[in-house]
């Protein structure tokens, strides 16, 4: 039965999830599948109901304006459109100021539908991370997170599982295995890699990919898979919620603010195009990322939360961590093949080095282009103190124009002479740690931007340089190019805004992903992680957020109003 929002703000939703990405489609999949009745509200378009794969029947699923609510006016919005955050971010460095537009998704699927699916488990020792970081000064890392390896454990299971990861062994883990399909086979250069990293000693592995590789996939590394095959959260989660369990998806409609008593959520208030809706649900889970989330809460303002819910310790948004690392082309040294999968191989040989916790390093799943050379001898030459390098300076820009020609040529000389043609581009990693300073917050004039502050620690910058370090006495220069000389943020692996943890002094959920002296408030995406560990966000995202999803399920108990799964909405 199809239904209209008015519809919907006439119904008890056991439970409301605010945002259908990796987090919230996760947990909203698993509420749907205990016979939970579950309403996603996504700020965002429902993307993959256009593409070619789409079952038949999710019409059906989508409330439907039917009351002169139009849905969100996109015309103009290209970014929107396509799935991306249409709003600007501000972010205030030590690396300089920015303004950019947001790096993460706002569609069905949130940043899911853009990932490269590299869906890696945490290593146990990233549970307990203090550990980790003798030189930790100023940070807040804990102890330990509130919820052990062992305790995860069987939920990375079930995430692996449902997202049917591809991949071998890590043969450095040392967690519990991992639950693998096998992947695709290797192409004749990434062969050669393989060898020559084991024959340096290191223990490359095939990286863990949620990725069906059909035939002619290229595996979707940046942009939305239209056949269902990169396992992003709306083709593995939302969508057969809505099929298979029930549920409803309400898009285009952003969730403006919560309405709260001292204890508990009464009202979702979000808008779809001009018209404001109030929902109310028994269990409220926010899953807007680790921007949207925190962003949310500070702007749910009252008598009863000045500061805005959660935030009565001034933590909601902070703790800010993204990963640090760099994109670096890595030659097999001869002309090979490189055809076929491109999101291949992962090594974990500097997890940790010394006393230093770095990351993983692994396939970016793209292939080298002659732009990301030219771009590497023109920061190179900025970085340079000999007298040639301003023949490459990039600025001013009419200079630029003027020696492109040039630069392109000695970028066709690394690509055809030194066999970067057949290169490959990895990314390193590398755990970034939590300040209390680093935050976000909706910015004061224009609350649909973001403001970030960011300081971009020393002792990052120490270990990407130990990072590289350890790269080059292994494979030589002759085998590396790094492409980003510039301090690398990645942007879209934001963590940590809304940490969760035993102490409501200094955490902002508890180990069950409710908020803090709430009774039916959850937070269920990055925002919870107290450390960004040393590799990909998303298989934590999905494992904790079922664990939620289980907590959540336990504490509503009966209260169901409607015990039979499958049942028809009432209004
Ligand atoms: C290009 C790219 C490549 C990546 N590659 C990988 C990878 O290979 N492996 C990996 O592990 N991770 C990767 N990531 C990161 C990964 O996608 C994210 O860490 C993960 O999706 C975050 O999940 P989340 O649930 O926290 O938030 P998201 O998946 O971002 O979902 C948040 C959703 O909430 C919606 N929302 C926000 N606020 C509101 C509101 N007020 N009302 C309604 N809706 C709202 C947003 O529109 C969005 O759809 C990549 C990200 C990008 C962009």
């Amino acid at each position: 039965m199809t239904l209209t929002p008015a519809e919907c703000a006439n119904i008890r939703w056991d439970v409301i999830v605010v945002g259908a990405g990796m987090g919230g489609a996760t947990a909203g999949y698993e509420l749907a599948r205990r016979g939970r009745r579950v309403l996603f509200i996504e700020k965002g378009p429902f993307l993959h109901a256009a593409f070619g794969a789409a079952p038949a029947g999710l019409e059906a699923t989508v409330v439907q304006p039917a009351d002169g609510t139009g849905p969100l006016d996109r015309a103009g919005d290209e970014r929107l459109a396509g799935g991306r955050w249409p709003h600007r971010f501000n972010a205030r460095t030590n690396l300089g100021r920015l303004s950019f537009p947001g790096p993460v998704g706002c569609a069905s699927g949130g940043s899911s539908t853009f990932y490269a699916a590299a869906l890696e488990r945490f290593a146990p020792a990233d549970f307990s991370p203090r550990a980790n970081f003798a030189q930790a000064d100023g940070s807040t890392l804990p102890e330990h997170w509130p919820v052990s390896y062992s305790e995860i454990d069987p939920y990375y299971q079930r995430a692996e599982q449902l997202f049917r990861v591809r991949g071998s062994q890590d043969p450095l883990y040392q967690g519990g295995a991992s639950v693998l399909l096998k992947p695709p086979g290797l192409s004749p250069r990434d062969q050669r890699l393989q060898e020559i990293f084991s024959r340096q000693g290191l223990h490359p592995y095939r990286v863990h990919v949620g990725c069906e590789f059909i035939d002619g996939c290229d595996g979707c590394p940046d942009g939305p898979c239209e056949k269902n095959c990169k396992r992003d959260a709306a083709w593995t989660c939302l969508i057969p919620a809505l099929l298979q369990h029930d549920a409803r998806l309400l898009p285009d409609c952003e969730v403006l603010r919560l309405e709260a008593s001292a204890d508990a959520i009464d009202a979702v208030i979000c808008r779809q195009g001009e018209r404001e809706w109030r929902f109310s649900g028994a269990a409220v889970v926010l899953a807007g990322g680790a921007f949207g989330t925190p962003a949310l809460l500070l702007r749910s303002r009252s008598a009863e939360w000045p500061q805005g819910i959660g935030n009565q310790n001034d933590l909601v948004g902070r703790n800010l961590m993204f990963h640090g690392g760099d994109f670096i082309a890595v030659s097999p040294g001869e002309a090979l093949d490189g055809a076929g999968a491109q999101k291949t191989l992962a090594i974990n040989d500097f997890y940790a080095v010394g006393g230093d916790k770095l990351g993983t390093f692994q396939t970016l799943g793209v292939r080298l282009e002659i732009g990301q050379i030219m771009q590497y001898l023109r920061e190179n030459a900025e970085l340079s103190t000999a007298w040639w390098r301003w023949l490459l300076s990039p600025r001013p820009v009419w200079w630029r124009k003027l020696t492109s020609p040039f630069v392109r040529l000695g970028a066709m000389v690394y690509y055809y002479l030194f066999n970067f043609r057949d290169a490959s581009v990895w990314v390193s990693i590398l755990e970034d740690l939590p300040y209390h300073e680093n935050r976000v917050y909706p910015h004061p004039d224009n609350a649909q931007e973001l403001m970030i502050e960011y300081r971009y620690p020393d002792e990052m910058k120490r270990r990407v340089n130990l990072f590289r370090d350890q790269l080059r006495k292994v494979l030589g220069n002759r085998r590396l190019m790094i492409l980003s000389h510039a301090n690398k943020i990645d942007y879209p692996h934001v963590c940590g805004t809304c940490r969760f943890g035993d102490d409501p002094q200094v955490s902002v959920v508890n180990a069950d992903n409710r908020v803090h002296g709430m009774t039916n408030l959850y937070v269920a995406d990055a925002s919870c992680f107290p450390s960004s560990g040393g590799t990909n966000p998303s298989l934590t995202i999905a494992a904790l957020a079922l664990r939620a999803a289980e907590k959540i399920d336990a504490r509503l108990g009966d209260t169901r109003a409607d015990a039979a799964p499958g049942r028809a909405l009432q209004t």
